[in-house]
């Protein structure tokens, strides 16, 4: 095998397969069929990923199809954040489609296959049908309505259709095996009656296709080459190929279902089920809260779409299922970060530093690089006066050999500044730090090229100038479960493992520079994170998420 078909993952190989065994690669169509039934998440950004990957390096298009077959879960609000989620991703569909395009070619073929004593109406209770079914080590038995004639079929699926019927009353299912040894082929529901208006075809329907008779004909009209689900569906395979064979026409292309594991990410849950549970009880804010595994919550977060397609393309597809550690996804957002914000000042836990020696009423504005190892960023002017801002635990009244950061009597730099001395500090009754007096060394301003500009301290501590800085909202997230798999517990819910602490307001102060932030802007806010501008914010008040802290536990691990 080359080098270049070893690095294939499966799902290229099968195509690579089907090229070689004649497949004209013009015939290549790809699809990805969200149900909108809820926001994307990370998973379906996998999925995304994939099929959206197959087009580009095939040249080939992708639809994008709303699978919208179940009118009361669906609703526009999704089918819109869907698209934005897709178009932020950086991916362009083909043809935007939706199942319910095809109810009424569904419907006709539906007809025929009744006509050709291959489905009937069934009129038992669930229940009934559902011990009819069998197991996987017992075969089914058929149900009474079995051999009804095709006449009785057509006029009761009129019926059916005509909305004489109440919901759950009526199926209609198709006549395949009641004996088959996969239980998805005794005889499975092709539709149900549902009262419900849709949100693209209103009233229009009452019987609603299910997802097997809906999905395979779907990439059959639209002739999708390959058509890629997650694993729960290879069992359904081979109803998805009946299904098609009742239809097909042989001068068209023969869809074929693959399969691959879903993403699962630890600490988090990704069904969209459980997901509103969390949107609806208030747990979280919204779908897109920065808590959230969904797209629109990373983004609020502060992710890249580069960072999200990084972390598909190093975690790959697989065919068995696995979970995947949340780390390697902060570890993706961190390296594209790293690369690509500016490097500001802010103070989330401030202890005020007075410089004695500091003339009273001054103040500089220090030429500041956004970024010291790499050309391009420009600078900005930070202003330096007496009175500072520095982190509480940067300063310690005493402290071993390894604090290199700010002690009685011991030097540090201030970034972009001077060097100061700590020489004494005030405290409340409490015993906490609540003012340090520094003494500064004029001459060593950072960049001014004197020898004691040069001269090297251990420890360079950020710091905002108290008189100039703005207030920030910082929230500051840890993870929304404290269990790496939630839901992976049998007799116990997964809201038990919320995390109660996963959100911290804290109130900040940040360089002046930063008032002409707009929403989603990123920054580092230097030794502490990557931040990121919240549409909460208002015209008197910057709020920022904190996107991830500096620290890489992945890179550590992997290194
Ligand atoms: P959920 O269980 O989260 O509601 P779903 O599979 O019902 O997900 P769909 O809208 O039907 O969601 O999924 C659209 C596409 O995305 C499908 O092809 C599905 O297989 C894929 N997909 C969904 N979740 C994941 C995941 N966790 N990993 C990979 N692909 C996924
Ligand atoms: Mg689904």
């Amino acid at each position: 095998m080359s080098e270049e078909k070893k690095s294939l993952n499966f799902i290229e190989q099968i195509i690579e397969e089907d090229l070689a065994n004649g497949l004209p690669k013009e015939k290549l169509r790809f699809r990805f069929p969200p149900e909108p039934n809820g926001y994307l998440h990370i998973g379906h950004a996998a999925s995304i990923c994939l099929n959206f990957g197959l087009g580009l390096k095939y040249n080939a298009p992708v639809n994008l199809r709303f699978d919208d077959t179940n009118p009361a879960k669906e609703e526009q609000e999704y089918v819109d954040a869907i698209k934005h989620d897709i178009e932020w991703l950086g991916f362009k569909w083909d043809k935007e489609l939706y199942s319910s395009n095809y109810f009424q070619q569904l419907y006709d073929w539906t007809l025929a296959l009744i006509k050709e004593g291959k489905a009937y109406v069934d009129n038992q209770s669930s229940e009934e049908m559902a011990i009819q079914k069998g197991t996987p080590t017992e075969v089914g038995t058929d149900s009474p309505n079995r051999n009804r004639s095709i006449e009785e079929n057509l006029s009761l699926f009129l019926k059916m259709k005509n909305g004489e019927f109440e919901e759950g009353s009526h199926v209609l299912r198709a006549k395949i095996d009641m004996k088959h040894v996969n239980m998805h082929m005794r005889d499975p529901i092709m539709y149900r009656i549902l009262k419900k208006e849709h949100h693209r075809t209103g009233t229009d329907w009452c019987i609603y296709p299910m997802y097997d008779w809906t999905h395979g004909e779907s990439d059959y009209i639209e002739q999708v080459s390959h058509s890629i689900c997650t694993l729960e569906f290879k069992s359904h395979r081979d109803l998805y190929d009946w299904y098609v064979e009742q239809v097909y026409d042989n001068s068209k292309l023969r869809p074929k279902q693959r399969e691959f594991a879903r993403r699962n990410l630890s600490y988090t849950v990704m069904s969209k089920r459980k997901l509103l549970q969390l949107v609806e009880e208030g747990v979280v804010s919204g779908w897109d809260d920065p808590r959230m595994p969904t797209i629109s919550g990373l983004r609020r977060r502060g992710y890249t779409p580069m960072s999200i397609r990084n972390f598909s393309d190093i975690s790959g597809i697989s065919k068995r299922e696995n979970v995947t550690d949340v780390a390697l996804l902060e570890h993706c957002i961190k390296d594209d970060l790293n690369k690509t914000t500016p490097r500001v000042m802010a103070v989330l836990n401030p202890v005020k530093v007075v410089i004695t020696n500091y003339p009273e009423g001054k103040e500089e504005f220090l030429d500041a690089n956004y970024n010291d190892y790499e050309e391009g960023f420009g600078s900005r002017l930070v202003p330096f006066s007496r009175e500072i801002y520095i982190e509480k635990e940067d300063f310690r009244e005493e402290a071993n050999k390894k604090f290199f950061r700010l002690k009685l009597g011991k030097e540090v730099r201030l970034k972009n500044a001077y060097i100061i001395k700590a020489e004494s500090c005030k405290k409340d009754e409490n015993g906490e730090v609540t003012e340090i007096h520094c003494t500064y060394d004029e001459d060593s301003k950072s960049g001014s090229g004197t020898e004691a500009s040069k001269r090297k301290v251990k420890g360079t501590l950020h710091w905002v100038s108290i008189s100039h800085a703005i207030k920030a909202e910082v929230r500051v997230y840890d993870r929304l479960f404290t269990d790496e798999a939630p839901d992976g517990h049998k007799d116990v819910d997964f809201k038990e493992f919320i995390n109660p602490k996963s959100l911290q307001i804290i109130n900040a102060f940040a360089e002046p520079s930063l008032k002409t932030a707009k929403v989603l802007d990123r920054v580092q806010f230097q030794r502490l994170g990557y931040f990121c501008v919240d549409k909460d914010s208002t015209s008197n008040k910057l709020v920022f998420n904190r996107t991830v802290p500096l620290r890489d536990s992945w890179a550590k691990q992997n290194k």
